[in-house]
C-alpha cells in the first residue's frame, strides 16, 4: 500500500508531465475503478473531457487534480493502482528536470508515440527493485488523453493510464470544497480547497498547516486516547499519510513499543514518535518513497528504493540495527507490528 513518500513521488510526477494539459478525450476499459463516480461512466467522460488539469494535489495518501471548472479529478491508488505517464517529450522534460536526461533515452518508441514505454527515473542507479512494468493491456482500466503542454515547446500529446491488476484504485470527478482552516489543501497547490468527500482525512504530518500541539492539536489528542499509539497513528482522521511501514519505523526510531496507550504517553513522546515518523517519511522520500511490492511504480515506472534503509518494518527475525537484539513481530488491531523487544519495550498486559 503506497503511503505518503510513494504518493507523493506519483503527484510529482504527474505535476510535471500533466498539469497544464487539456482533457481531450477518455477511455473506460473497464468501469469498475469508476464506481465512486456519481452519473457512472457518462458522467465521468462528459465532466472530464475539455477540461484542463490545473495542479497535482496531495493530502497525506489522497491525491486528486484541480480542473478548471472548479471540480477536481480524484486518484485512488488503493493497492494496487499505477498512474502512468506515456508519451511526454523526453527533450522537454528533460529541459525541465536535468535528473531525468539520463532517463530519456529509455522513452523513445518510434514506431507508436503510445507505445513508448513509461519513463524510468530510476533504473541507472539502483536496478536491484525496478521491474519491467510495461502495462500489460488487460490491466489497464482507464485511459485519459491530454493536449500537448501550452508551456513548453515541442510537447507531444500524452495519455495518463490508470492500470490496476486487482481493482482496489479508483478515479471520479469531484467538488471542490473550501479548508475549514483556510490553509491550502494539501501539498502541491496554494489554494484553500479539498475534495468534498475527503473532509475527513486529517492534514499529514508533512503538512506545515498541520496543528501538532495546542487544545486540538495531534499530540493532546493521542494523549487523551485509550487506543494503542500504533493504532493511532494509522488514523487518517487523526493524522494522515502514514500507513503501517512507517508506524513501525517512526515507533522504532522513537523507542516505544505500539502497544502502548496514548494516555500513557508524555507528551514529549509523543512529540518524538511524530518527528521521527516524519524524518522517516522525509528520508524515504529522498529516496523516491519506499516498494516492497512489485505493483507499486510511480507515474513515470520508477519503483522507490528506501525498503533497504528500513529499521523495523520486514526486519522480523533480523538484528535491530541499534542494539543487536532479535526483532520480533506481532499481530496489533489486524496489522502487524514489528519491534524490538529491548529498544521498545512492550506494555504490561491490561488484565
Ligand atoms: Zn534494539
Amino acid at each position: 500500500m503506497p503511503e505518503l513518500p510513494e504518493v507523493e513521488v506519483v503527484r510529482a510526477g504527474l505535476a510535471r508531465h500533466v498539469a497544464g494539459r487539456t482533457v481531450t478525450g477518455v477511455e473506460v476499459l473497464d468501469p469498475r475503478p469508476l464506481r465512486r463516480q456519481d452519473g457512472g461512466v457518462r458522467a465521468f467522460v462528459d465532466q472530464l473531457t475539455g477540461r484542463t488539469v490545473t495542479a497535482v494535489v496531495r493530502r497525506g495518501k489522497f491525491l486528486w487534480l484541480p480542473l478548471d471548472d472548479g471540480r477536481a479529478l480524484s486518484a485512488h491508488l488503493g493497492m494496487s493502482g499505477q498512474l502512468l505517464v506515456r508519451g511526454t517529450s523526453p527533450a522537454a522534460a528533460s529541459d525541465r528536470d536535468p535528473a531525468i536526461r539520463s532517463a530519456a533515452a529509455f522513452l523513445v518508441d518510434p514506431d507508436t508515440r503510445l507505445g513508448r514505454r513509461p519513463v524510468d527515473l530510476s533504473a541507472t542507479e539502483r536496478p536491484r527493485y525496478v521491474r519491467d512494468i510495461s502495462a500489460s493491456p488487460r490491466h489497464l482500466r482507464v485511459r485519459v488523453h491530454l493536449s500537448s503542454d501550452p508551456s513548453a515547446d515541442g510537447t507531444d500529446g500524452a495519455v495518463l493510464d490508470l492500470v490496476d491488476q486487482r481493482m482496489l484504485g479508483g478515479l471520479h470527478v469531484v467538488d471542490l470544497t473550501p479548508t475549514v482552516d483556510g490553509a491550502p489543501g494539501g501539498a502541491g497547490s496554494p489554494e484553500p480547497l479539498l475534495p468534498a468527500d475527503a473532509t475527513h482525512i486529517a492534514r499529514d504530518l508533512l503538512d506545515p498547516a498541520l496543528e501538532l500541539a495546542g487544545p486540538t492539536g495531534v499530540v493532546a489528542r493521542v494523549r487523551a486516547s485509550r487506543r494503542a499509539i500504533k493504532t493511532l497513528l494509522l488514523d487518517q482522521g487523526l493524522v494522515s499519510g502514514i500507513g503501517n511501514i512507517y508506524a513501525d519505523e517512526g515507533l522504532w526510531e522513537a523507542g516505544v513499543h505500539g502497544l502502548r496507550l496514548g494516555t500513557a504517553l508524555d507528551t514529549r513522546v509523543v512529540a518524538r514518535i511524530l518527528e521521527a515518523t516524519a524524518e522517516v517519511m522525509r528520508r524515504a522520500l529522498e529516496a523516491g518513497g519506499t516498494s516492497f511490492d512489485a505493483l507499486y511504480v510511480d507515474v513515470e515506472g520508477a519503483s522507490g528504493f528506501f525498503a533497504r534503509e528500513l529499521g523495523a518494518y520486514g526486519r522480523q527475525g533480523q538484528a535491530c540495527r541499534r542494539c543487536g537484539t532479535t526483532m520480533l513481530r506481532e499481530a496489533l488491531g489486524g496489522r502487524s507490528h514489528t519491534y524490538c523487544p529491548r529498544c521498545q519495550r512492550r506494555p504490561r498486559r491490561r488484565r
